[in-house]
């Protein structure tokens, strides 16, 4: 067979694959049967010395790699943020490696970069964004925001692009957050050389949102001894219960004392696009950058990740730098290895391209829309069923809940719980996960995947009250 015949083939026989795997999702566990080691296990220890057949390895794939493997892009994954990988744009991953582009100068991939500009305009309207913000694409939503928190601190007029933060006289820097606030901006903090310790956890209100005047006590405080406020962190959609930071009094204090706002949407900015919950990006006009993951509410894969800021050249001011042999003397050009640490660049746009266009605006609307009523209505059965408690609010597709039989201690109730997390894991059936809530351990179910249906929520439910039943039924 000659080398075109093979790769149409070969790809043929993935193509085949992959077409099965969306279409009959109930041939997977949700969470696979493994125990740690095994996987590796059924590996030699060294890289073959002779090719081998593409027959083979894909079998291997079929036989070790998918057993071993947690279906994020199942409908009854239900855990962390529940997502979904349209076909389309599993397509456009392919053709993407196929060109193999390194979008870094704009000469080196003309398409990649204008397609990476025109899809960030794209989605600005479809958020209602202001045209103020220009966006760019980065890989994930830890490297976006330690990208935005860099701009921050080089925001500050403390030359320490050039100096560095060491050895010399320096105000304490100063992060604000809540304890709400995805990990990422303490280890951008920690990689900042801001530290740890200088991420201030302002309190909550009893609905996990920033308190604006707790914040700006903190801020107040901070003048006071001495140390400089950096950057404020407001979150649209907090990583454990959806909770909204309240961004317009939390913008007001930031303009006021002229301290950079980041918003963390990473999550929830997918919503933004609908017109009932044009509340979610209230005050965001007022933020100096804006995280959202397309690869997590918008039906592209990992990784997508889009960071949306409002004075785009403070990004180029903070990382340019330009070795002999990347220049290119291109007149009014966008290189988009200015805007960040990375230099080569993966072609993202071309699969937000693919599923912007493969579904459309309304159809991308009416499947979130689907995702938030049927986390609302999988929230009232739980409420409606004896023994059971919604632990807090839920704005958008995220439940947080737990089983409370009657007569158990709070620490009864969390090992309870987490007894249960792991039954329901152990089915295969679905996969859940969980978070703390002032103490007490709650179970998540996030709907997100467009697959998802009623059904699957229903199948969730069943297999929840199954195993809480069971648990119960061992204590007696
Ligand atoms: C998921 C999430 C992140 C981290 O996203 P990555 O792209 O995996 O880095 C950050 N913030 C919030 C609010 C999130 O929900």
């Amino acid at each position: 067979m000659d080398g075109q015949r093979r790769i149409e083939e070969d790809f043929a026989r993935v193509g085949r694959w992959v077409a099965r795997y969306f279409h009959h999702p109930e041939e997977f566990r949700v969470f696979p049967e493994v125990r740690p080691g095994e996987m590796l296990a059924h590996l030699p220890d060294r890289a073959p010395e002779e090719p081998e057949s593409f027959e083979e390895i894909i079998e291997d794939f079929e036989r070790i790699v998918v057993p071993a493997t947690t279906h994020w892009n199942h409908p009854r994954f239900f855990a962390y943020f529940a997502t979904s990988a349209d076909p389309v744009a599993v397509m456009a991953e392919a053709l993407a490696a196929t060109l193999d582009v390194k979008a870094m100068l704009w000469r080196t991939s003309p398409a990649a970069t204008e397609l990476e500009t025109a899809m960030m305009i794209w989605l600005r309207r479809l958020l209602g964004l202001p045209e103020i913000f220009t966006g760019a694409i980065y890989d994930t939503a830890s490297v976006a925001g330690f990208t935005a928190l860099a701009a921050a601190r080089e925001a500050l007029g403390l030359d320490i692009r050039r100096r560095g933060a060491t050895g010399r006289d320096l105000p304490t820097l100063r992060i604000y957050a809540t304890e709400h606030t995805h990990s990422h901006v303490a280890k951008a903090a920690i990689a900042l050389g801001v530290g740890h310790a200088n991420v201030v956890e302002v309190p909550c209100d009893e609905r996990f949102r920033m308190r604006p005047e707790a914040l700006e006590s903190a801020i107040r405080h901070d003048l006071r001894s001495g140390m400089k406020p950096m950057a404020i962190v407001a979150t649209v959609g907090t990583t454990s219960t959806t909770s909204v930071d309240p961004v317009p009094g939390i913008a007001a204090i930031a303009q006021t004392h002229k301290i950079w706002l980041h918003i963390d949407a990473a999550y929830a900015g997918a919503a933004g696009m609908l017109p009932e919950y044009e509340w979610l990006m209230d005050g965001c006009e007022q933020a100096d950058s804006i995280v959202l993951n397309p690869h997590k509410w918008l039906f592209v894969p990992m990784d997508c990740s889009v960071l949306f800021v409002r004075d785009f050249d403070q990004l180029r001011r903070t990382f340019s730098l330009v070795p002999e042999y990347l220049k290119a003397g291109d007149d009014g050009v966008t290189n988009y290895m200015d805007y960040g640490i990375q230099l080569g660049r993966r072609f993202r746009a071309l699969k937000l391209w693919f599923v912007f266009r493969a579904l459309g605006a309304r159809r991308m609307r009416e499947t979130l829309r689907g995702h938030i009523s049927m986390a609302a209505a999988f929230a009232t059965w739980v409420a409606a069923e004896p023994g059971w408690e919604v632990m807090a609010p839920h704005p958008l597709s995220v439940i947080c809940f737990r089983h409370a039989p009657a007569g158990m201690e709070s620490e009864q109730l969390n090992a309870h719980n987490a007894a249960l997390l792991e039954a329901v894991n152990a089915t295969g059936e679905v996969f859940l996960s969980h978070t703390v809530l002032n103490g007490a351990y709650v179970l998540r179910l996030a709907v997100g995947n467009q697959r998802s249906t009623l059904e699957d929520i229903d199948a969730a439910w069943n297999v929840l009250r199954r195993c809480a039943d069971s648990l119960e039924a061992i204590k007696r």
